[in-house]
């Protein structure tokens, strides 16, 4: 397998908090050295009250999210994966037996053909490989964070549902502090600047970054498929792609054979059955942001039982009101 990276380095820049569930350890081997601390709660400010969620166990990790990259990245090495740095899929061309990929090097400016039996697009959320499919667009926010240098070591992060159809967010990181939101219209810098003003933030660094989100009809065709933000295999309500797309790939690595491009209908079925009703459900609860019905749902919400729901899967808050 040849990965194709445009960067010079694997997990930069980073574009993303790194923070998820306990379930990362399904996909991957436990790495106690890219935690950055250990999450039990979380406090939801909507209006004027407070609602905190807290379980007696870690319900989430807050990593770092370059040595995430770096470690999948040894984990895909130790498999048998050749990498080229600095190598940008520019186009591609399908045909029957085989896919031709243009590849750009970024610091020679030398272009380059591969031929694979099968090209997967793991390239993110402005996907060249969905372009070149000629699939439509997923929805997009804008995401921005920063870090600061206090330390914070405490086990719950916060959320306030203050800016328009989503949130912002405060992650303790341990040596630092995160600051950052997402909106999916206007201006991010605006509700940022506002958010940093209120917190009395000063920070040391600024990221930014692209979410997608909802259910895209179709993420495979001939012998080209989509995994991760790429096929917006993404938490719509709370932006969180690591771990749904990590789970794609494993399923695409169960069922996709690059002999058999036929198998690429195996993938699509599975991943929809793992995860098509929670994109579903939480397009649903996203929706619920910005309007009346926020403050209740959390409110309902905070009277079930917490242990029951889990952050990943809306489904369980609908399985914790049937089971009240
Ligand atoms: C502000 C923000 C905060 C977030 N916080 C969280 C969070 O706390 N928890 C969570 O689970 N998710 C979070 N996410 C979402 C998360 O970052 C993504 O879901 C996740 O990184 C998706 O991984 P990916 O490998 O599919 O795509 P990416 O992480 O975008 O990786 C794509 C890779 O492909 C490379 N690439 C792109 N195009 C090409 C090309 N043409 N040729 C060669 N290489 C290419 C890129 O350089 C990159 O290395 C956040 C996102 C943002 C924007």
């Amino acid at each position: 397998m040849l990965v194709l990276e445009e960067h010079d380095v694997v997990g930069r820049p980073v574009a993303c908090s790194g923070h998820v569930s306990t379930k990362i350890w399904d996909v991957i081997p436990y790495n106690e050295k890219i935690i950055e601390n250990k999450i039990r709660a979380g406090v939801l400010h909507v209006g004027k009250r407070s609602y905190e969620f807290r379980k007696k166990d870690v319900v989430s990790y807050v990593l770092c999210r370059d040595a995430l990259d770096r470690y999948v990245h040894s984990l895909a090495t130790q498999a048998g994966a050749e990498t080229w740095l600095n190598s940008r899929l520019t186009t591609f061309t399908q045909h029957k037996d085989y896919v031709d990929v243009e590849i750009y090097n970024t610091q020679t400016k030398e272009k380059t053909t591969v031929r694979t039996k099968m090209l997967a697009g793991c390239d993110g959320p402005a996907s060249a490989v969905r372009h070149g499919m000629g699939l439509k667009d997923p929805k997009m926010l804008h995401g921005v964070f920063c870090y600061t240098d206090e330390r914070d070591e405490r086990d719950f992060v916060e959320l306030w549902f203050d800016i328009p159809k989503f949130f912002a967010w405060r992650i303790p990181r341990g040596a630092s502090v995160e600051y950052g939101l997402a909106v999916e219209k206007g201006s991010a810098k605006y509700y940022f600047e506002k958010l940093l003003k209120e917190q009395g933030v000063r920070p040391t660094a600024f990221h930014a970054g692209l979410i997608p989100y909802g259910l895209l009809p179709r993420v495979s065709k001939g012998r080209v498929f989509l995994c991760g933000d790429a096929a917006s295999q993404v938490k719509p309500f709370t932006g969180g792609g690591i771990v749904y797309g990590m789970t794609c790939a494993k399923i695409a690595s169960e069922a996709v054979n690059v002999e058999k491009p036929q198998t690429l209908e195996a993938y699509e079925r599975a991943w929809r059955r793992e995860l098509g009703k929670e994109i579903k459900l939480g397009a649903a609860v996203k929706g619920v942001y910005s309007t009346p019905l926020l403050e209740p749902l959390i409110y309902f919400a905070s009277k079930l039982d917490a242990e029951k729901m889990h952050m990943d899967m809306p489904t369980t808050l609908v399985k914790a009101v049937k089971r009240r």
